[in-house]
């Protein structure tokens, strides 16, 4: 790994599909047929759309506002981005939620801790699949989700970037196309909340942030990619 030396700016000219699928038309569908729409997604072709790296997919939801994204041209693509829990109910938005990012990359690629911290779930879940819960500091809580593999344990405390198991297709994804489900959940005085990612990087705001050696623990709480950029 290497300290991510060339950006890509949010552009308008990126089209809002990957390998070859409309994000656009698929979010449609997926609230009512969603098993159907992974299915759709998993059997799409390989040409075409996103790139695998360096890329993300448009927000869909303009309930929280979307965040401007920069993305190292070497990280593995996103191909979800983040939608409130209460989009549905309060916005009244066609838009199911999304509590986190989905990290497009291969079947086996390290699932790495996005901060030091401590294993408090680690279970598999029909839905999300081989699960891994970690508690970090300030009560905060990062969650990986549609694992193959968990290799970290319940009560294992996790450095920054430790490999805590690998990404996969497990859960509802079986006839999907594999990604890593990332969740950032943030306590707040009125509470536990799913928080866009987004909101977390070290760097800043948008500025999704490769875990690196080189790099120094930030004085704040911060979070690195869920995945090696490479
Ligand atoms: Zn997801």
């Amino acid at each position: 790994m290497s300290i991510p030396t060339q950006y890509r700016r949010d552009t308008d000219a990126m089209q809002p599909r990957f390998r070859g699928v409309n994000l656009s038309a698929f979010e449609a569908i997926r609230g009512r047929f969603y098993p159907a729409a992974l299915a759709f997604l998993g059997l799409a072709g390989c040409s075409g759309g996103l790139p695998d790296k360096g890329a993300f997919a448009p927000y869909v939801s303009q309930y929280p506002a979307p965040i401007s994204v920069t993305m190292p041209a070497s990280a593995p693509t996103i191909t979800q981005q983040f939608r409130a829990p209460d989009v549905g109910s309060l916005k009244g938005q066609k838009w199911s939620e999304h509590n986190g990012l989905d990290v497009h990359a291969p079947v086996g690629t390290p699932v790495i801790s996005a901060a030091p911290g401590r294993v408090t779930q680690s279970y598999l879940d029909p839905a999300y699949g081989h699960v891994i819960l970690i508690e970090h500091a300030k009560g905060h809580q990062t969650r990986y989700a549609h694992l193959s593999e968990r290799i970290a344990a319940k009560g294992d405390s996790v450095a920054r970037g430790q490999k805590i198991g690998t990404l996969g297709r497990s859960g509802a994804l079986s006839g999907g196309f594999p990604h890593l489900h990332f969740e950032f959940w943030k306590t707040t005085p009125t509470g536990r909340r799913a928080t866009d990612p987004h909101e977390g990087w070290i760097d800043g705001v948008g500025q999704v942030t490769c875990y690196t050696l080189r790099r120094r623990a930030p004085r704040t709480f911060g979070l690195t990619y869920p995945v090696p950029c490479q």
